[in-house]
């Protein structure tokens, strides 16, 4: 329901959990981070319930404070709304983090797919089917933006799909269908959202991804292209907001 990602100097932490509250109007029944710090050390916490369920789990076992990090609040549609069923779902045998918003239509298929190769899963969410499916295209290609590629190209319905791996500190990649995704443009950071309101308190710059796009931010810049890898030139505006 709710997207937000982070590359920067900032703790991760604190830029998601401001990020996600300002995205709790669109309402949501779980809510879960994943952080991703220098050495590769990568954490995750999620919950059912409102965001001061996270907010008081973390404070009880404080995450590290590295600067990647994505966050997600759940409305759930396969799944009820269970800890478990909250996002971020892992991949990698827990290498690396997803979170989506949307609906994978044909997320049974390649499920069945998925277990017929040995796969485990841990919840009942569609959304774990692009995680694992993601680890296995992580280990055949060594490239996460590769890997985003060849699983987005399996992918029918709606996502806006955010991971990080452990094994990319400082990278957040994501891509789009039939459901939003915005960059916002900081100076030595950047930002992601599933709208504006993720990042406007530390930046009006924003680029809004097309359909069918995937974007890698790190700490320097953003990279944006097509399902097929091909470059997309980006279009920054000015997000108009007071506040
Ligand atoms: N379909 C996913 C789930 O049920 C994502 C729902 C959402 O957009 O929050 O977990």
């Amino acid at each position: 329901c709710g997207i937000v990602g982070y590359v920067g100097e900032r703790s991760s932490i604190d830029v998601l959990m401001g990020g996600l509250r300002r995205l709790e109007y669109r309402g949501y029944d779980s809510a879960g981070v994943a952080i991703v710090d220098d050495d590769g050390t990568i954490e995750t916490a999620k919950r059912a319930g409102k965001l001061k369920v996270l907010a008081d789990e973390i404070e009880a076992h404080p995450l590290h404070r590295g600067g990647t990090g994505i966050g997600h609040t759940r409305w759930a549609t396969h799944g009820g709304p269970t800890d478990g069923n909250a996002h971020p779902h892992l991949g990698d045998e827990g290498r690396l983090a997803l979170i989506h918003n949307g609906i994978i239509e044909n997320f049974a298929q390649l499920k069945d797919e998925l277990l017929a190769e040995g796969y485990e899963f841990a919840s009942e969410t569609d959304t774990e089917v692009a995680a694992v499916l993601l680890g296995r295209e992580y280990r055949a290609k060594g490239d996460l933006r590769e890997a985003f590629r060849t699983t987005v190209a399996r992918l029918d319905g709606a996502f806006t799909l955010l991971a990080v791996h452990q094994d990319a500190p400082g990278l957040v990649v994501g891509a789009r269908r039939n459901s939003p995704l915005v960059i916002g443009l900081g100076e030595g950071e950047n930002f992601l959202g599933s709208d504006v309101a993720a990042f406007v308190e530390y930046t009006k710059r924003a680029v809004a991804i097309g359909q069918d796009q995937i974007v890698a931010i790190t700490a320097d810049g953003v990279d944006v292209t097509d399902f097929d890898g091909e470059p997309v030139e980006v279009e920054p505006f000015d997000v108009a907001w007071d506040a």
